[in-house]
């Protein structure tokens, strides 16, 4: 049970073929007797706990971190991820990146430069919406630089993330798998929510267009940068309740597998008692 889910999402070595992986799959999802689907709960507060361990222990020199790093299609559910993580952990075990496309100033620099400047600080659970993947992704289907630059960013993203698990980072990366079917509805679902509207992003329909080069772009990623240090899940998120529990067990299950532990000072506490008499 201890590591379930990561096994059961976890991405075989190899070549990939998401045509073979069913977005709206539900693997470890609890049934009642009679094969209904339970509901789904994260139990957010022994989650909390673990986190709290893990800060706890950082103020102690620990130097464990986790990094959860969300990539997927357009409303695949990235934000609502985020906001389930954070809702768990609270805004302060939580350190929150979106990448967006890169300002003139982080173009100035190479493309893991504003990726480092985000790893989340010992005892926190980083969270990135979009990673340096869109380097290998948004860029390699509209090649906004050339193949024979985008082509050497596995090699240099799989030395990064070992650099990062090797100093205390615990990097969980999960692709939020969707059918183009669900896409449409999502973003037909915003267009009938007149208080959705301002999530609507006309591009997302242009994005839509390259459906095809996503899927052979993630198929690369999920190839070439599965290591063992830092494994790719893929999260059928089809489901958005299903989605999120998932996420939460893989969190609860790396937490759990860290184990981090409250520092015991050594505190005289017969002195401390003294010194807090007498009241006033
Ligand atoms: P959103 O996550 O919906 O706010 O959109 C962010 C946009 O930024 C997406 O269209 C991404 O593809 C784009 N983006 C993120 N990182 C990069 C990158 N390294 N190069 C180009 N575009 C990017
Ligand atoms: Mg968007």
């Amino acid at each position: 049970m201890a590591d379930s889910m990561r096994t059961a999402l976890r991405v075989p070595d190899g070549p990939v073929n998401l045509a073979g992986y069913d977005p709206a799959a539900r693997p470890l999802a609890p049934v009642n007797k009679s094969g209904k689907a339970k509901k789904l709960r994260t139990d957010a507060e022994h989650l909390a706990g673990l986190q709290e361990r893990l800060w706890a222990e950082s103020t102690a020199g620990g130097n464990r971190r986790v990094l959860l790093l969300l990539q997927g299609m357009d409303t695949a559910g990235k934000g609502g991820v985020t906001e389930h993580v954070v809702g768990t952990f609270g805004p302060i075990g939580v350190q929150y990146t979106a990448f967006k496309k890169p300002t003139k100033q982080e173009l100035a620099h190479d493309f893991l430069w504003r990726i480092g400047n985000r790893v989340p600080p010992p005892g926190v659970i980083g969270v990135f919406d979009r990673s340096q993947y869109e380097d290998v992704l948004v860029v390699r289907v509209h090649e906004l630089v050339p193949e024979s630059e985008w082509s050497t960013r596995y090699g240099r993203i799989n030395a990064f993330e070992a650099e990062l698990a090797g100093s205390g980072t615990t990097i969980v990366k999960c692709f939020l798998h969707i059918s183009y079917e669900t896409q449409r509805e999502r973003l037909l679902a915003r267009l009938a929510d007149p208080d959705k509207h301002w999530k609507f992003n006309e591009a997302d329909i242009d994005e839509r267009a390259f459906w095809t080069d996503y899927v052979a772009a993630y198929e690369a990623v999920l190839e070439e940068c599965n290591t063992t240090v830092a494994p790719w899940y893929v999260v059928p998120s089809d489901d958005k309740a299903y989605r999120n529990w998932a996420i939460g067990a893989l969190l609860r299950e790396t937490l759990e597998e860290l184990d981090p532990r409250y520092p015991q000072p050594d505190l005289d506490l017969d002195r401390l008692r003294e010194r807090l008499e007498p009241p006033h």
